[in-house]
């Protein structure tokens, strides 16, 4: 996780380029600014990033870029409650739980919900995506668990 950005940025191009597209200066600012993000960021925060680094991007032109990326299966987003998408690289597979009292987000196994999926898919012919949509709840802290655990 700790690793630098620049590899993850040209092993991403890498993916890019297998599956046919083209490398554009605005895609390769995305996806960099992608990979060095430390959090998940909106499309807005992306916008800033990348005009950081190269403002003559236009901030139209970063959001289609998103929309291409995303297309491609190199980036995805997800909903952390009330629509607020935030836009992450495919590469590290995960899903979200998002604090309702706190806004944390906690990024948990793809394989959290594989039994559940099975069960839904068994008892309701019903496919779940639970990647697209985070899991609303409360985190240790706010439940207070937190509080009652650090008392021991
Ligand atoms: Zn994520
Ligand atoms: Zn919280
Ligand atoms: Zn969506």
């Amino acid at each position: 996780m700790a690793e630098a950005g620049t590899e993850r940025t040209e092993r991403i191009i890498e993916l890019l380029r297998e599956r046919g597209a083209r490398l554009t200066n605005a895609r390769r600012a995305v996806i960099d600014a992608l990979a060095m993000a430390r959090s998940h960021l909106t499309a807005d925060d992306l916008g800033v990033l990348v005009q950081q680094s190269a403002p003559d991007i236009h901030i139209s032109t970063i959001y289609r870029t998103l929309d291409a990326l995303e297309h491609l299966g190199l980036v995805d987003h997800v909903h952390l409650g009330h629509g607020r998408a935030i836009y992450h690289l495919t590469d590290q597979p995960h899903q979200h739980l998002v604090c309702e009292g706190c806004g944390a987000v906690v990024e948990v196994p793809d394989s959290t919900f594989a039994q559940l999926a099975d069960q839904l898919r068994q008892g309701y012919s019903f496919t779940i995506r639970p990647s697209h949509f985070a899991v609303l709840g409360r985190c240790a802290d706010c439940a207070g668990v937190g509080k009652i655990a650090s008392d021991h």
